[in-house]
């Protein structure tokens, strides 16, 4: 089937450290740390972990004079651990004394986030505002200005709600909350660039935690300005709850090519991993055919023809084998990330979806022959028998992705020019 085609919107391109974010370039996958920036030690590990995942920028918070004083410290940490992953700093309320006084802070993080609802009030709120435009000015930084529905500036909500009582047909307050929530990144962005900020180092975000609202919001947003747009549903929530909203919402917008870098604010389950955000991001957008980032396991739901837990042990395996081999296979078989792998429960859709995938197993259902047909680009190769079947499909999955994707082979897929071989023999125990 052909697949269905998004157009990106069009918007300026900001670089953040190596990082190109807008108009042509992928859609970025970001996260943020949940350790006390002060501790270099754990939030540098953190760090480092969600670039391992995939997490393409990673924001830390900057709250307190010690967290400022620990951001250069993780910088060098990360450096010397190979990790480039550019540093995000958050900043609320004290954002302008904290890049006033922590200049290596200001210097070491590659892009600073401001929430316009969260600089002060009044003539401060100006104040503060210009302090650390000027400050990414001088220090050559881009900003994402990041407002929030739960951090909206109140006097320019008062402000719109006045002029909303005087309308001869007030609209709802939710509709002048929205545009509220729009009016202050748009006017942020102007001001800052009234003060000198290039218009190719804003980034806007509007985040709401309700999936219609953020539709309604970033639809609206992104008719009104051509700045990249940082994309996410503000406390998503936990567990399923939180990556079913969040796929809900970007899956809208993304379609309509609306947005530019995502983050998904999962909370972790007790004793959870951070990392499971960037995962989530990643699986949003790879579902999506938007981007490539690991291979993908397809594996039927199972039904009461799978009587064993065996398929769904082998599914889980095959999964966490090839998140694992990922990293070792992302530099040296290009193309790999794109890889489909089947693995299906019985003999009714199991060797059609195998075909269908690079390479596919179909185990056998309740009442069939304990035999396990394995396809390799559409055509049957072995079949596997007996106790060790996990173990042999992994190893033919390793096989695979060497010859096909190793040097100089060449893929064969209709369509495709030359011919490529797989030289899997058949592994037959039982
Ligand atoms: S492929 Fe077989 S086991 Fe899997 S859901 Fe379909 S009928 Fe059930």
């Amino acid at each position: 089937m052909a697949p269905v085609e998004t157009r990106r919107r069009r918007t300026r391109q900001v670089r953040v450290g190596g990082v190109a974010i807008g108009s042509d370039a992928p859609i970025i996958v970001q996260s943020m740390t949940n350790t006390d920036t002060a501790d270099v030690e754990a939030t540098a590990k953190q760090v480092a972990e969600l670039a391992r995942a995939g997490s393409e920028l990673v924001r830390v918070t900057v709250n307190t004079a010690a967290a400022a004083a620990a951001v250069a410290a993780i910088r060098e940490r990360l450096d010397a651990l190979g990790c480039d992953v550019p540093l995000v700093g958050d900043f609320h309320f004290n954002g302008h004394k904290l890049l006033s006084q922590s200049p290596d802070c200001a210097r070491a993080l590659a892009k600073y986030r401001i929430n316009p609802g969260n600089v002060g009030r009044g003539t401060r709120h100006d104040e503060q505002f210009a302090t650390m435009i000027e400050l990414a000015c001088r220090h050559e930084k881009p900003v994402r200005i990041g407002v929030n529905w739960g951090s909206l500036d109140p006097d320019l909500l008062t402000r719109l709600m006045d002029e909303n009582a005087r309308r001869p047909e007030p609209l709802e307050a939710d509709e002048v909350t929205r545009e509220a929530l729009i009016r202050s990144a748009l006017e942020s962005a102007a001001r800052a660039e009234q003060l000198g900020l290039p218009g190719d180092r804003i980034i806007l975000s509007c985040k709401v935690s309700g999936v219609q609202d953020l539709i309604a919001v970033y639809r609206d947003l992104a008719a009104r300005c051509d700045y990249p747009l940082h994309l996410g549903l503000t406390e998503a929530g936990m567990g399923s709850k939180g990556i079913v909203a969040s796929s809900a919402a970007l899956a809208v917008l993304l379609q309509e090519g609306i947005g530019d870098t995502i983050r998904i604010s999962l909370t972790p389950e007790p004793g959870g991993e951070r990392t499971r955000e960037v995962v989530v991001a990643q699986e949003i957008l790879q579902s999506m055919g938007l981007r490539s980032f690991a291979p993908m396991v397809i594996a039927c739901p199972g039904c009461g023809r799978t009587t064993s837990t065996t398929f769904q042990e082998l599914a889980a395996r095959i999964q966490a084998f090839l998140r694992e081999r990922m990293p070792a296979w992302r530099g040296r078989f290009p193309g790999v990330e794109k890889m489909r792998v089947a693995v299906m429960g019985c003999v009714v859709n199991g060797p059609g979806e195998s075909r269908h995938a690079d390479i596919g197993i179909s185990l056998p259902g309740s009442g069939e022959r304990p035999v396990a047909p394995v396809y390799v680009d559409g055509e049957k190769t072995v079949t596997l028998k007996g106790e060790r079947i996990a173990e042999d499909f992994q190893q033919l999955v390793e096989r695979y992705v060497e010859t096909r994707y190793g040097e100089g082979v060449r893929p064969s897929r209709p369509g495709e020019d030359e011919p490529r071989t797989i030289p899997i023999k058949t592994v037959d125990r039982g």
